[in-house]
């Protein structure tokens, strides 16, 4: 378990505190509070010497699908919240994962995944980098027996999630590591679930640290975006897909995320322990079957998701029409509590047998626990399975 004393470590500064702070840029006119928004496509040149100036590294931007102070901020603030030296902001968390996996893989090179990753990152793996020439082997992580079995002459990374979905299975990363570091192989880790108030893969040895920023960092379920963070090198590499393949995120995006990122803390704070209320009280019904917690990821909390199995006398349509001001949404990671049905959603392009091998049913709820009263979102859950009866 990742003490909080470790957490905290880095820098001079508590998290709490370093999150609030984390306003990086340099370039803000007049002195405003809050970073202004670059919405601006390009930046003007008083003459050729000042543009060849930017080819020189000595005017720091040009065209905003390469740089802009907005996506530059945000992509540095969250590698410092990571631990890491550098960050990238991309228009998505799959973009951000694609920079990721390109910056260390081409064609004819080989990946080896985890079995229960995001549906979206299995279809980026499985469809279209294996369209790049990009091979891939996807095992169960949870036997390190399995991940070193998998790895080939070619195999460039391990990728996996530090809390997986829909399950929230918590992956030993110090194995891993150590796994990769044998075989003399990258490892990316993706830390949406978690993110770095409760883990930070990077300063445990990984190489690479993914978000969809669309979730807890920015927070508000209100932007689109993803950031990769790692050493200076591979960002530089990672950077270079980002604005090759046009996945870079815009100005106005890049702020917004970045304004919901201050509250991180707090956010992950009261999500959690909410989380923790609401697994316990679910725990306890009976018409419940199994509810899926996770346990020791942090001295901070265990994280803001919950996934149940409902029982079958409940009837799971009727369930989500009895669930009152809990909305069912394809996301998670907001201030409001959401469910979301992960064999309609986020694993629903994987094939049955995939399905039935990860344990997602018909019954497969998870929920998204917010930051309103822990007790008033237990006993909504609770009223909507009561009405669900069959
Ligand atoms: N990683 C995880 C764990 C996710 O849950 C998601 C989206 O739900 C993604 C990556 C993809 O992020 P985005 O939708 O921002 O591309």
């Amino acid at each position: 378990m990742k003490k909080t004393k470790e957490l905290n470590k880095m820098g001079n500064q508590l998290f709490s505190t370093r999150v609030v702070h984390n306003k990086l840029n340099q370039h803000t006119a007049l002195n405003s509070k809050a970073t202004p928004i670059y919405q601006t496509s390009s930046f003007t040149f008083r003459d050729l010497e000042h543009l060849e100036s930017y080819y020189a590294g000595e005017t720091p931007y040009l065209y905003t699908r390469e740089n802009n102070p907005n996506t530059d901020e945000l992509g540095q603030a969250v590698a410092n919240l990571e631990g890491a030296e550098a960050g990238a902001a991309a228009s998505s968390g799959i973009s951000a994962i694609m920079a990721g996996i390109l910056s260390v893989a081409q064609a004819g090179d080989h990946v080896v995944t985890a079995e229960d990753i995001y549906g979206g990152t299995h279809q980026l793996i499985t469809k279209q980098l294996l369209s790049f020439g990009i091979e891939y082997t996807m095992v169960s992580f949870a036997d390190p027996g399995a991940v070193r079995d998998a790895i080939k002459p070619n195999t460039k990374l391990l990728y996996t999630e530090s809390i997986t979905n829909p399950f929230l299975r918590v992956e030993d990363i110090d194995e891993l590591v150590k796994i990769a570091r044998e075989h003399q192989i990258k490892t990316m880790v993706d830390n949406t679930f978690a993110t770095p108030y409760l883990l930070q893969p990077y300063t445990q040895g990984v190489d690479l640290v993914a978000h969809s920023a669309t979730k807890y960092i920015g927070g508000h379920s209100d932007v689109t975006s993803g950031i990769i963070a790692g050493p200076e090198d591979l960002i530089a590499k990672a950077k270079q897909k980002i604005i090759g393949l046009g996945t870079n995120l815009s100005p106005f995006e890049a702020w917004l995320t970045q304004r919901g990122s201050k509250t991180l803390a707090l956010r992950m704070k009261q999500q959690s322990e909410n989380a923790r209320h609401v697994a316990e009280v679910l725990n306890a019904d009976d018409a419940v079957e199994k509810v899926y917690y996770p346990e020791g990821v942090s001295e901070r909390g265990n994280g803001a998701i919950v996934t149940i199995e409902l029982a079958k006398q409940v009837d799971y349509e009727a369930f989500f029409k009895s669930l009152g001001w809990i909305k069912l949404a394809p996301t998670l990671a907001g201030v409001e509590t959401t469910v979301s049905y992960p064999i309609r959603t986020s694993h629903r392009a994987l094939t049955e047998e995939e399905r039935e091998k990860l344990g997602i049913t018909d019954y497969t709820i998870r929920l998204s626990i917010g930051i309103e009263e822990a007790e008033d979102i237990a006993e909504q859950f609770q009223q909507a399975i009561r009405s669900s009866i069959k």
